[in-house]
């Protein structure tokens, strides 16, 4: 493990470390963790440890875990729950499909070793669901807009008819 001089932050040294555990035990800010390595070294975890509320996490970072559990409702494992304001990935459950990166909008759910390709196919995807759910809701203002127009053009002939 050395400290990265640029970010101050320590950085571990992969090939060197033994899973030992002696770093995650003397942090005294409990940030760090032993996470496991997935298939072909794929690795999805949420780089936030940040508990408070999101306006408060989002004060001292700008990009903190707000806890809106958009990566929660996206994932269809059941792998991820929030906690004290914190996405946590259970990476028993997780299946590495990345879906939960996408939707972050704090862009704290990183993807270590996923091919860009699919994460390209990815953003693709949510770019259309989003653009879908637009034109949804704009049939639906729209909708509801004819059918106050209609309404009150009903009331108004029968007002006239009185
Ligand atoms: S989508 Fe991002 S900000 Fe929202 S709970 Fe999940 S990790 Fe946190
Ligand atoms: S990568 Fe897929 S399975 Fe894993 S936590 Fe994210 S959405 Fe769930």
């Amino acid at each position: 493990m050395y400290m990265d001089e640029k970010t101050g932050l320590p950085v571990v040294i992969e090939d060197k470390c033994t899973a030992c555990n002696a770093c995650v035990k003397a942090c005294p800010k409990d940030i760090i963790e032993l996470w496991p390595v997935g298939r072909k070294s794929q690795r999805i975890y949420v780089a936030c440890k940040n508990e408070e509320k999101s306006g408060v996490a989002r004060q001292e970072c700008s990009v903190a875990c707000t806890g809106c559990a958009k990566c929660l409702e996206e994932c269809k494992y059941d792998a991820i729950l929030v906690e004290n304001n914190l996405a946590i990935i259970d990476f028993e459950k997780c299946t590495l499909c990345a879906k939960c990166v996408i939707v972050c909008d704090s862009e704290n759910i990183k993807a270590d070793n996923v091919p860009a390709k699919t994460l390209d196919k990815l953003i693709e995807r949510q770019r259309k669901k989003l653009e879908k759910e637009k034109e949804e809701k704009e049939k639906k203002r729209q909708a509801a807009r004819s059918e106050k127009t209609a309404e009150a053009s009903v009331t108004k002939s029968e007002k006239d008819a009185i």
